[in-house]
C-alpha cells in the first residue's frame, strides 16, 4: 500500500497522466481568447496541488470544528488580509467553491425565498447566477431584468431606475460575463438604495482591473461584492465575497453551514499566493497591457469589416456580431477551434439567433497578454481571426492559420517544465 501511495501519477494513472499531459500541450499551442479564462504561475499551481487537500477545517479561523487547524488558519487569514488590501474591503470570505456559490450566499444574505430581484438580461451580458430561470436565482426569487439601450449597446441606467421605482427588489444585481464597458457602480448602487433595496456587484470578470485602479471599484459604494479569483484576477478556480461589516456575520453564516461543508483549503492557498501576486506592481503592469491588447485586437478585427458590439471596448473582453458578415456564433467558434483559436459563441444584444447558435463570439485578452504577447502579436491575431471566418468552410485556410498560430506561440512558451515528449500532439 505505502509502495502504490507514493507512485507518481504517470505510473498509477497513465490515462489521466496523459490527459493532463495533452492538455498542457494544449493550452501551450493553442491561442486561448475565451475571456473567463487565465493562466496561473508554477506558484499558484503547487499551491493547488499541495496536501491542503487532505484537510477537513469547517469553521473559520480560530473557530474550526476539527483538530489539526494551526496551518490551515495561517492559510485563510493571509488569504483574507491580502484580499481585504488588494480591494479595501471590510469583510472578506475565502471560502466560496466557484463564483455561483459566493452569489448564492449573498442571495441568502440579502433577501428572502419569493422576494424580487432586479438582474442584468443574461443576453445583455448578464450571468447564470443573475436571474436565469433554469438558475437558482430565476427559481428561487421573483426576477426583474434590466438590460443595454440598443442605440449604443450600453447598460441603460434610466430603464433600470424605472424598473427598481416600479418593481421594488430587494436586491439589485450588477456585473457582467460579456459586456465591455466601464460599469457606473456608484450609480446603480444609488438607484438600488434610493428604493431601499441592497445591492451587490458580481466582478467577476473585471477584478483584476478593479483590484489595480483601472475600473472603479463597487467596494465602497455596495453592500456586496462578489468575484471568481480565476479570471482576470489570475488565482485558482474559486469565488470571493467582500461586504459591508453589518453583513460579515450572516454573510459567513450563510456561505458555511448554509451552502457549504469544508472549506477547500489547498485552494484557499493558492488564492493566497494570487492575491499576494496581484498585489505587486508588475500585476499593475499586467492589467494595462490587458487593456492595450483587448483593444488594439478589436480595433484590427473591426477595421476587417467585423462589426464590434458597442464599438469596442473599455476592458478585456469585446462581442463580435459575426452575424454581420452572415455566420452564427456557432459555426464562427466551430471555425476558430479548427485553427487552435478557441473563443466562445455568445448572445449579443437583441439577438436574432436562439442562444445555441447566437450572432457573436466573446474575445478576451487576459490569458494571450498572461503569456507575454503584446499589440503586435494582436494585429496578427485578428487577422488569423478575419482569414479564417471570411472562409469559414475552407479546410485549407484553417490549417494555413492552425501553422501560424503554433508559430506564434511557440515564441511565447507557457508551462514548458511540464511537458514531457513521450504523448502524441493533440492535432
Ligand atoms: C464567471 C462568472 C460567475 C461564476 O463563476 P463560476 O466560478 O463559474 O461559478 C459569476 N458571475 C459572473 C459575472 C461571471 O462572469
Amino acid at each position: 500500500m505505502q509502495n502504490n501511495h507514493s507512485r507518481s501519477l504517470a505510473e498509477a494513472d497513465p490515462e489521466i497522466y496523459a490527459a493532463i499531459q495533452n492538455e498542457t500541450r494544449r493550452q501551450n499551442e493553442g491561442l486561448e481568447l475565451i475571456a473567463s479564462e487565465n493562466f496561473v504561475s508554477e506558484a499558484v499551481l503547487e499551491a493547488a496541488g499541495s496536501v491542503f487537500t487532505n484537510k477537513y477545517a469547517e469553521g473559520y479561523p480560530g473557530k474550526r470544528y476539527y483538530g489539526g487547524c494551526e496551518f490551515t488558519d495561517v492559510v485563510e487569514s493571509l488569504a483574507i488580509q491580502r484580499a481585504k488590501d488588494l480591494f479595501s474591503a471590510e469583510h472578506v470570505n475565502v471560502q466560496p467553491h466557484s463564483g455561483s456559490q459566493a452569489n448564492m450566499a449573498v442571495y441568502l444574505t440579502a433577501c428572502q425565498h419569493g422576494d424580487t430581484v432586479l438582474g442584468m438580461d443574461l443576453s445583455h451580458g448578464g450571468h447564470l447566477t443573475h436571474g436565469h430561470p433554469l438558475n437558482f436565482s430565476g427559481k428561487s426569487y421573483k426576477v426583474v431584468a434590466y438590460g443595454v439601450r440598443r442605440e449604443d449597446e450600453t447598460i441603460d441606467y434610466e430603464q433600470m431606475e424605472r424598473l427598481a421605482n416600479e418593481h421594488k427588489p430587494k436586491l439589485v444585481v450588477c456585473g457582467a460575463s460579456a459586456y465591455s464597458r466601464v460599469i457606473d457602480f456608484e450609480r446603480i448602487a444609488a438607484i438600488a438604495h434610493s428604493v431601499g433595496a441592497l445591492v451587490m456587484a458580481d466582478i467577476a470578470h473585471i477584478a483584476g482591473m478593479v483590484a489595480t485602479g483601472l475600473h472603479p471599484s463597487p467596494v465602497p459604494h455596495c453592500d456586496f461584492v462578489t468575484t471568481t479569483t480565476h479570471k482576470t484576477l489570475r488565482g485558482p478556480r474559486a469565488g470571493l465575497i467582500m461586504c459591508k461589516e453589518q453583513f460579515a456575520k450572516d454573510l459567513d453564516r450563510n456561505l458555511f453551514p448554509g451552502i457549504q461543508g469544508g472549506p477547500l483549503v489547498h485552494i484557499i492557498a493558492a488564492k493566497a499566493v494570487s492575491f499576494k501576486e496581484a498585489l505587486q506592481p508588475e500585476f499593475k503592469t499586467y492589467q494595462q497591457q490587458i487593456l492595450k491588447n483587448a483593444k488594439a485586437l478589436a480595433e484590427a478585427i473591426g477595421d476587417a469589416g467585423f462589426r464590434i458590439v458597442s464599438g469596442g471596448t473599455d476592458n478585456h473582453v469585446f462581442l463580435v456580431d459575426v452575424f454581420s458578415k452572415g455566420i452564427t456564433g456557432r459555426e464562427a467558434e466551430k471555425a476558430l477551434e479548427a485553427a487552435i483559436i478557441t473563443v466562445n459563441k455568445n448572445a449579443i444584444p437583441f439577438d436574432t439567433n436562439p442562444p445555441m447558435k447566437a450572432s457573436g463570439v466573446r474575445i478576451g485578452a487576459p490569458a494571450v497578454t498572461t503569456r507575454g504577447m503584446g499589440e503586435a502579436e494582436m494585429k496578427q491575431i485578428a487577422r488569423m481571426i478575419a482569414d479564417v471566418l471570411q472562409a469559414p468552410e475552407d479546410d485549407s485556410v484553417r490549417q494555413r492559420v492552425k501553422t501560424q498560430v503554433k508559430e506564434l506561440t511557440a515564441r511565447f512558451p507557457l508551462y514548458a517544465n511540464r511537458l514531457q515528449g513521450a504523448t502524441a500532439s493533440a492535432d
